[in-house]
């Protein structure tokens, strides 16, 4: 029996997979693929989450003590339509879509790119008259 493409699909077998880091770095300048979240640059002010059309930001804020609390920032890739406005907006420039373009997982929660840092009040002091 002769199976159609056989040989082409055995060969490929041993190639590289088309989608892989070079092909990424191929892709042009301004391309919108993966988000990448550095949390050290946020201040955690939410106008990526309210500027985001699909609502795939969600930022969770969790009390540490009096004067500290944690910020979480996740963005869902599942949801993302990778228009850039969140990166557009944020002023600390902590948000980048790289040329990442190949975002095929097995598990949707490798879909969730996410961050927290620290963030510490300072008490107001009040005037003395
Ligand atoms: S990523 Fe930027 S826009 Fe979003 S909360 Fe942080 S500082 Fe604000
Ligand atoms: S790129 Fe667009 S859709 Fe994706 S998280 Fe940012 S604002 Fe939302």
């Amino acid at each position: 029996m002769k199976v159609p493409f056989f040989r082409e699909a055995f060969k490929n077998l041993f190639k590289a997979s088309s989608t892989n880091k070079e092909l990424d770095q191929s892709n042009p300048e301004g391309y919108r693929g993966k988000i990448k979240f550095d949390s050290e640059k946020c201040i955690g002010c939410g106008l990526c989450t309210r500027v985001c059309a699909p609502c795939a930001i969600t930022k969770t804020t969790k009390k540490i003590d009096e004067n500290t609390q944690e910020i979480t920032l996740i963005f869902d890739l599942a949801s993302c339509t990778f228009c850039g406005m969140c990166s557009d907006f944020c002023s600390k420039k902590a948000i980048t879509l790289t040329k990442e373009s190949n975002i095929i997982v097995c598990n949707k929660e490798e879909l969730m790119v996410r961050g927290s840092f620290t963030k510490t009040m300072t008490k107001r002091v009040e005037k003395k008259k």
